[in-house]
């Protein structure tokens, strides 16, 4: 049974954590750790911490005052290891500063994740890394630590598992936040040609549901999160093999992929064993709480049958957002790449979401300048963002990963120049084409936010709050003491908010006074007399649903007005709030 998902703040008490048992090098030690890549990375350093923290350590986030420095770290790409190399050379010069005598060194400096995983030796080869540890050793940490501080030798684990997902292990996240990230499988056994994680990671695992299931219901009830990000590197290729799953859900012993047109290169043979899909685990973290979101990331374009489809649909907490890593417009480089689809296969796939899902947003990973890549083959990944108008995209050059089959059997011959000309075309359609998504299916509209805290340009003079929509758009807006309490009004004062809104529209543009003035008099028009006698501070509103009108959809966020606190069963459902 795993235990509650704990936030720092849990362990800031020493008391939580002495023990007469740990000795005392253990117990004067700071831990900083500091993160870099995806999600996964973000979650895997929550189980670190957990690990840590269980042995007796403390942990700093100031890393002036640390004297043990985990760096984890991103390998999927040139430039995110190039960051760590420099943060390496940058802690080196701190501990030459901090250098006690000759021998002793401070902090030690351990380097985990998939850059471990991939340049174990060279990283050892560094003066200022002690011990490295790849992403399933993370157990090995506190005796790493242990061997690194009484033998000064330094030390490695980078043994990758079969089976560990760290399922007992209750993360502690470091933000105090509405929503939280649940790992739910590890690995990839997919083997696209460019991508490094499977070498990283390893091999595709699931945590058993159960495992899952008892995590959501604590950071749902003890930490009250309200919205729940699965994660896996192939994270709907989830398949829970464990005993019970298997008998729970002995029928599902076949393998469903997107559809005819989708392919699996490198299929496991276990993949047709009974157990528990990836729509089951929607279905069942979804029933846990009607109120909290269900988000995922990141998935295979592979593996989404239409029962996945249909139940995003008929699930009004689980978002309709999809995220569908194209890669490349074009069927040639996506053989190359070895993806197992083809641009009229992703292209059906986009339609049947689109269909099965009214106003799903979609988006997508790009990779340019593939081996190989011509001129033509760049212009049909050009013509799949104008086509397709995706709500978010990365996108990426392409960058030479050894132990890839593309490092392998290919050239990286697309010139440096070239593939940024690529990047920038594709960046300059991507955002032309959401600008005017926006403009049509945004301004104006209401939408259900869910509220994750200050938005960044916050001030004590202006606040402004910041959240998303259920299609994970980013949103902000300023606080409003006189915000409706509960819009579960009639139909008349319904009709009257919207045609203030439409004033307040024309009348503001952000300036709080008229906001304030234009509110109050319009509520007490409305005799909605509860929001004037006590009204909402901004805390109040974090972690909660509110209705929204959007007033400015040009970019990546959109800017609105808050009108009422809000809910999915009264507003739902995919937060297309109809009045
Ligand atoms: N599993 C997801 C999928 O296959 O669709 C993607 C996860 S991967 C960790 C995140 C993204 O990094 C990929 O979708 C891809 O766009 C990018 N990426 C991976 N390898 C890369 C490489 N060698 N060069 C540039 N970008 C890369
Ligand atoms: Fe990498 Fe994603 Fe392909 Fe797996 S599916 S190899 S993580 S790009």
């Amino acid at each position: 049974m795993i235990q509650s998902a704990k936030s720092l703040k849990d362990f800031m008490s020493k008391d939580n954590v002495i023990s007469t048992t740990i000795p005392d090098t253990v117990l004067n030690s700071r831990v900083y750790i500091e993160t870099y890549g995806c999600q996964m990375n973000v979650s895997d350093s929550d189980v670190v911490r957990s690990i840590l923290l269980k042995e007796g350590y403390s942990i700093t986030n100031e890393e002036n005052d640390a004297n043990i420095v985990l760096i984890n770290t991103c390998a999927i790409r040139e430039n995110a290891e190039g960051k760590v190399w420099n943060r390496l050379s940058y802690f080196q010069s701190l501990r030459n500063k901090n250098r006690i005598s000759k021998k002793q060194k401070f902090p030690y400096i351990g380097v985990l994740g998939c850059m471990a995983e991939r340049l174990k030796e060279k990283l050892l080869d560094e003066e200022s890394v002690d011990f490295v540890c790849g992403p399933d050793a993370y157990r090995d940490i506190p005796r790493l630590l242990n061997k690194v501080s009484s033998t000064d030798q330094k030390e490695a684990n980078t043994i990758l598992s079969f089976d560990e997902t760290y399922a007992d292990i209750s993360p502690v996240r470091t933000s105090i936040s509405s929503s939280a990230f649940v790992s739910i499988m590890r690995g990839c056994n997919n083997m696209c040609s460019f991508c490094v994680v499977p070498f990283t990671r390893g091999r595709e695992r699931s945590r058993s549901l159960s495992s899952i299931i008892d995590e959501s219901k604590k950071i749902i009830e003890v930490d009250n999160i309200r919205e729940i990000v699965l994660l896996g590197q192939n994270v709907n290729g989830y398949h829970d093999i464990s005993e019970e799953s298997s008998q729970k859900y002995h029928f599902r012993n076949s393998y469903n992929k997107s559809s005819e047109l989708f392919s699996n290169l490198f299929e496991s043979r276990k993949k047709k064993m009974p157990g528990a899909r990836f729509v089951d685990a929607l279905q069942e973290i979804a029933a846990l709480h009607p109120e909290v979101r269900i988000r995922f990331t990141s998935p295979h374009p592979k593996d989404f049958p239409p029962e996945v489809l249909y139940t995003i649909a008929d699930t009004p907490n689980i978002c309709a957002s999809l995220h569908l890593p194209l890669q490349s417009g074009s069927t040639s480089v996506l053989e190359r790449m070895r993806r197992g689809y083809s641009r009229e296969a992703y292209f059906k796939l986009v339609e049947d979401a689109r269909k099965i899902i009214p106003g799903v947003t979609i988006s997508t990973d790009i990779i340019t300048g593939f081996c190989d890549e011509t001129e033509d083959e760049h212009r049909e990944t050009v013509t799949a963002m104008e086509q397709i108008v995706f709500d978010q995209a990365f996108m990426f050059c392409y960058s030479l990963r050894d132990r890839t089959h593309a490092a392998h059997n290919m050239n990286d011959n697309v010139p440096e120049d070239v593939k940024l000309r690529r990047l920038q075309e594709i960046i300059d359609t991507y955002r032309k084409a959401l600008i005017k998504k926006n403009l049509d299916t945004e301004l104006g509209a209401l939408r259900l936010v869910l509220v994750e805290g200050f938005a960044k340009k916050s001030t004590v003079d202006r606040i402004l709050l910041t959240g998303r929509t259920d299609g994970n758009k980013r949103v902000v807006f300023p606080y409003h003491k006189y915000i409706f309490k509960d819009l579960s009004i009639s139909r008349d004062t319904v009709q009257s908010v919207s045609r203030i809104l439409n004033q307040v529209d024309e009348m503001i543009k952000y300036d709080d006074k008229n906001i304030e003035n234009s509110y109050k008099s319009r509520i007490e028009e409305l005799q909605l007399n509860d929001s004037i006698d006590n009204p909402l501070i901004s805390e109040d509103l974090f972690g909660k649903y509110v209705v929204v009108k959007i007033i400015k959809a040009g970019g990546q966020t959109l800017h609105a007005i808050p009108i009422s606190v809000g809910s999915i069963e009264k507003y739902g459902s995919k937060g297309f709030v109809k009045l």
